[in-house]
C-alpha cells in the first residue's frame, strides 16, 4: 500500500534527481479541462484512423479546432507549472515529459521538457512531411471561411478539450485547407489515438527516466500505454514513483507515494520544501 502524503513525496524523494512525466491534470487549473478526470463527462476521443480515412470528420474536426485552438493558445501557465521551473532551477528536476500539448510548461520557463503526444501550435502536411505553424494556418483557415468565428459566437460558451477540440454545432460548411505545397491532407501535430509516438521521441524520454532517480507523475491517470511504460521502467528499476493525481490511476500498483488530491498546490509545497 502507498503512502499517502505530502511528508511522504518529500522524505522519499529529498536528495534525489527527479523525472516528471505530466498529464492533463495539471493545466485544469489554466482553463484547460481535464476529459479524464473523475468529474469529467465521458467523451469518445478521436482517432487516427477517422482523421486520415474520413473526409467529413476532417471538416468537422478543423472547425471545432480552428475554434478550440485559439482558446488554448491564450492560457496561461499556473503555480504548479510554475514550481517544476523551480524545482529544475535547483537542480532537483532533471526534465518533465508532458502528455500535455499546450505548451505551458515551456510557457512558464521549464527548459529540459519532452512534448510527448506533440504540440498544438504547429500543423503537419501527411502528404510531404513539411511542418506549418497553427499561428499561419489560422489566417488560411479564416481566408477559407469568412465570418465562421463571428457565427460561431463567444469560445467561452463551447466546450474546449485539452487538444483544442471544441464542440460546436453546424460545421457542415466548413472548408479545411489543403497543404499549400503539396495539396496533402494537414494533420496537427499531436498524437491521437490509434497512433504511436515517433520512436525518437520515446527514446528521449527513457534516456531522461533512466537518468533520473526517481518519477514524480503529476495529473495524468496513466490510462494510455504511452505514460504508463516509464512508470513502469522505474519501477522496475527499483526507483521510487510517487503520484500527484485527483483519482485512481493505471500506476497505482507502482506507486511508493501516491497522494490524491490536484496537482497546483501539492507541486508549490514540494517546491518549497525540495532541494
Ligand atoms: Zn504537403
Amino acid at each position: 500500500m502507498a503512502r499517502t502524503t505530502v511528508d511522504d513525496a518529500v522524505e522519499v524523494l529529498t536528495g534525489l534527481r527527479v523525472a516528471a512525466l505530466t498529464g492533463a491534470g495539471v493545466s485544469t487549473d489554466s482553463g484547460i479541462p481535464d476529459y479524464r478526470g473523475p468529474d469529467s463527462p465521458p467523451r469518445n476521443p478521436m482517432t487516427y484512423q477517422q482523421f486520415v480515412g474520413d473526409e467529413e470528420f476532417r471538416r468537422h474536426y478543423w472547425a471545432r479546432n480552428h475554434v478550440g485552438w485559439t482558446h488554448v493558445n491564450r492560457s496561461v501557465p499556473n503555480a504548479g507549472h510554475r514550481a517544476l521551473v523551480r524545482l529544475e532551477e535547483r537542480g532537483v528536476l532533471t526534465g518533465i515529459i508532458t502528455q500535455n500539448v499546450d505548451l505551458l510548461h515551456e510557457d512558464a520557463g521549464s527548459r529540459n521538457v519532452i512534448d510527448l503526444h506533440g504540440r498544438y501550435d504547429r500543423v503537419i502536411c501527411l502528404s510531404c512531411g513539411r511542418v506549418i505553424s497553427r499561428t499561419h494556418l489560422a489566417e488560411r483557415l479564416d481566408a477559407l471561411n469568412p465570418g465562421f468565428l463571428e457565427s460561431v459566437g463567444d469560445v467561452a460558451d463551447i466546450e474546449i478539450a485539452p487538444d483544442a477540440d471544441a464542440v460546436i454545432e453546424s460545421t457542415a460548411h466548413f472548408r479545411p485547407a489543403p497543404c499549400e505545397f503539396c495539396g496533402g491532407v494537414l494533420k496537427p501535430e499531436i498524437v491521437y489515438f490509434g497512433e504511436n509516438v515517433p520512436r525518437e521521441r520515446v527514446d528521449r524520454a527513457y534516456a531522461m527516466v533512466d537518468d533520473a532517480d526517481a518519477l514524480l507523475v503529476a495529473g495524468s491517470s496513466l490510462t494510455v500505454m504511452s505514460g504508463l511504460r516509464f512508470v513502469r521502467r522505474v519501477s522496475d528499476a527499483g526507483k521510487p514513483v510517487v503520484i500527484v493525481n485527483r483519482g485512481i490511476t493505471r500506476g497505482d500498483r507502482y506507486a511508493t507515494v501516491k497522494i490524491d488530491a490536484g496537482t497546483t498546490d501539492v507541486l508549490a509545497e514540494l517546491a518549497d520544501r525540495l532541494g
